[in-house]
């Protein structure tokens, strides 16, 4: 029986991943080559004298990657570098605390349309789904319009696609027991988002990356969503806090910051942090990741690659320890 691997290789499809250094990215590259696929990252001129990019990219040519010189700023050599492949992944930095970029993918939806190749563009989403946050408060919302905005290019260009909506990135989010700001677990006291009731996901990176690729081959994700919802990972605030205190054997000391407080906490918060806290209080107050079944909407994860193990919050908290 010819595995997954051999299966991926035979078809050859060739695999660009742009943003391959960031946090996301240098996991799809990972999966990428794991599965078979003949990987090229994209190495843009501007990243410079950053030793721990260039360190990376050459551990990925170690690995079998190949690199491929190409620009935002240089429209021709992004049409270069996307002809040599099949499939285009972007995972190019959103709002936090790095930078914002979404909107440069437009540079890559026209280079994708241009070359006229690509049988697969996953452009860089990985949250919370755009399409289902028109109602989201500024200035967070930029995050949201932007992806809107990429998505309608890649549309109107007819580029076939796929968007993952991932949920949370378990680094971000579980390692502080969803409180902002915090990404290691306390062993004291914690505080509440509202009740701490509201039901949230959380998805470990490397499996957001293995699932990812395992859509760029499959009919069943042409031109549609992924939307990535392990079941034993849907969990409120309190029931992640509920799996620490077990690890540790210990309760924490518990305070509620009410939907009024966190609002006007938002409000006095410089831009950036008023992003990030507009996505927290989206999943944890309003509760926009699971108030939905998804339906018609896309396809989900865990129900299409069930052979994925994926990793559950108790595990991921005993990192911690
Ligand atoms: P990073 O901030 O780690 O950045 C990824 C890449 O962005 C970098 O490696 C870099 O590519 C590229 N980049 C930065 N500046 C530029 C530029 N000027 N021109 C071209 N490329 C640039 O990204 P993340 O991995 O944190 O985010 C990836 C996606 O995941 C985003 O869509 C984000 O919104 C989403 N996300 C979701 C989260 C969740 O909890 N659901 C949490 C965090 C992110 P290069 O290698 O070429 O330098």
């Amino acid at each position: 029986m010819e595995t997954e691997i051999e299966r991926n290789v035979k078809e050859k499809s060739k695999v660009l991943v742009v943003g391959g250094t960031g946090y996301l990215g240098r996991r799809l590259v990972g999966a990428s080559l794991a599965a078979g696929y003949p990987t090229f990252v994209l190495h843009r001129p501007e990243i410079g004298v950053d030793i721990e990019k260039v360190q990376l990219l050459l551990s990925f040519k170690q690995q079998g990657a190949r690199l491929v010189e190409g620009s935002f700023s240089d429209h021709r050599s992004l049409v270069a570098a996307v002809r040599q492949v099949d499939v285009v992944i972007c995972a190019i930095s959103g709002v936090h605390i790095r930078s914002h970029h979404i909107l440069l993918q437009l540079k890559l939806v026209h280079a994708i349309k241009e070359a006229g190749n690509i049988k697969r563009f996953l452009p860089s989403e990985f949250g919370t789904d755009p399409a289902r946050m028109a109602h989201a408060l500024a200035p967070g919302r930029v995050t949201f319009d932007d992806k809107m905005v990429v998505r309608k290019a890649i549309e109107e260009a007819n580029i076939p696609f796929t968007y993952v909506s991932a949920n949370c990135f378990m680094g971000y989010i579980v390692g502080g027991l969803c409180q902002p700001g915090k990404i290691i677990p306390s062993r004291e006291s914690v505080s509440l988002l509202g009740d701490g009731n509201v039901k949230a996901i959380y998805v470990d990176e490397d499996d957001i990356a293995t699932y990812t690729i395992k859509t760029i081959n499959d009919r069943r994700t042409l031109n549609n969503t992924l939307y990535i919802r392990p079941p034993e990972n849907i969990l409120s605030q309190r029931e992640v806090i509920k799996a620490w205190e077990e690890l540790i054997g210990k309760e924490l000391k518990q305070t509620n910051i009410s939907k009024e407080d966190f609002l006007n906490i938002i409000r006095e918060q410089v831009y950036e942090q008023q992003v990030g806290l507009g996505h927290y209080y989206h999943v944890f107050y309003e509760g926009c990741l699971t108030n939905f079944e998804i339906g018609d909407l896309g396809e989900e994860a865990s129900n299409l690659y069930p052979e994925v193990a994926y990793t559950r919050v108790k595990d991921y908290l005993k990192s911690y320890l």
